[in-house]
């Protein structure tokens, strides 16, 4: 489905990034992925090559809160492959304080990755999907950007921001055929779910009209879907992987 496509995937070191990375791979794209270190990132590489030695996979770790960094890293990308034809803005960071105890700094720190990073990558991959007369961005929303959550309200805002951002980088870039689009995973089986007591994870199971969290493929398939041709017609959507779950 991404034959002859480049795709950047950002947060692509674990969980669902590196499905995403991996689903990408494995549908035909080459694929950039960046994460937040180098030692992160090698262990991603090393991992996907002993999978498939041959991948055509190379890993970068800009600052994602830098603009300057965020650009530069884009154009070894494009320096590299050639072009850049897919993006996806997954990189994010939680967060669960009560707004009684919330360091201001540490709400700046979820809105620097989990907002400014999405408009930085989109901005300095434009031009290069604009130049080629096509592209898809996909940013890693959340359901809470649907409900809210009851603590770290910087979570939720951050991703209500990135459904602004995906729907008017969607109207403002369709003009160029540049689609933008969301996932919106629900609780998927990411390193931090399977820490959590197997009670604990059954008993939010027990919430979902599907009777079980996400695993991180099924959230990668729907980031294949809509970067593929095959989603041609569909931009600005929103699109909930969350099994129905409804808080
Ligand atoms: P994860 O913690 O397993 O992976 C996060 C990725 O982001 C890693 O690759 C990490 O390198 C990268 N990252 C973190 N901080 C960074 C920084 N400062 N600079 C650059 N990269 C950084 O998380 P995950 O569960 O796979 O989440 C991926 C995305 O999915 C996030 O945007 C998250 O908000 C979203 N999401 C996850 C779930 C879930 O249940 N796991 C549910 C809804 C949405």
């Amino acid at each position: 489905m991404l034959k002859n496509k480049v795709a950047v995937v950002t947060g692509g070191t674990r969980g669902i990034g590196l499905a995403i990375v991996k689903a990408f791979l494995a549908e035909g794209a080459s694929v950039a992925l960046f994460g937040s270190r180098m030692e992160t990132v090698n262990k991603a590489i090393d991992e996907i090559k002993a999978e498939n030695p041959s991948a055509p996979v190379i890993g970068l770790a800009p600052d994602l809160s830098d603009y300057t960094s965020v650009e530069k890293a884009m154009m070894e990308v494009k320096n590299h492959y050639g072009r850049i034809d897919i993006l996806a803005n997954n990189a994010g960071i939680s967060a669960r304080e009560s707004i009684y105890e919330y360091d201001p700094a540490a709400f700046q720190k979820v809105i620097d990755l989990n907002v400014n990073s999405v408009f930085y990558c989109a901005k300095a991959v434009a031009p290069f999907m604009k130049e080629q007369g096509a592209g898809s961005i996909i940013n890693t929303s959340s359901m809470v950007s649907l409900y809210g959550q009851p603590s770290g309200c910087a979570y939720p805002a951050s991703k209500y921001a990135v459904n602004g951002l995906t729907k008017s980088l969607a109207r403002e870039l369709g003009k160029d055929n540049i689609r933008v689009n969301a996932v919106l995973p629900g609780v998927t089986r990411t390193d931090m779910v399977a820490a959590l007591p197997k009670e604990m994870v059954d008993s939010i199971a027990a919430t979902i009209p599907l009777g079980r969290v996400g695993e991180p493929e099924e959230v990668a398939n729907a980031f294949v879907f809509l970067a593929s041709d095959k989603a041609s017609y569909i931009t600005g959507a929103t699109l909930s992987v969350d099994g129905a779950t409804q808080v």
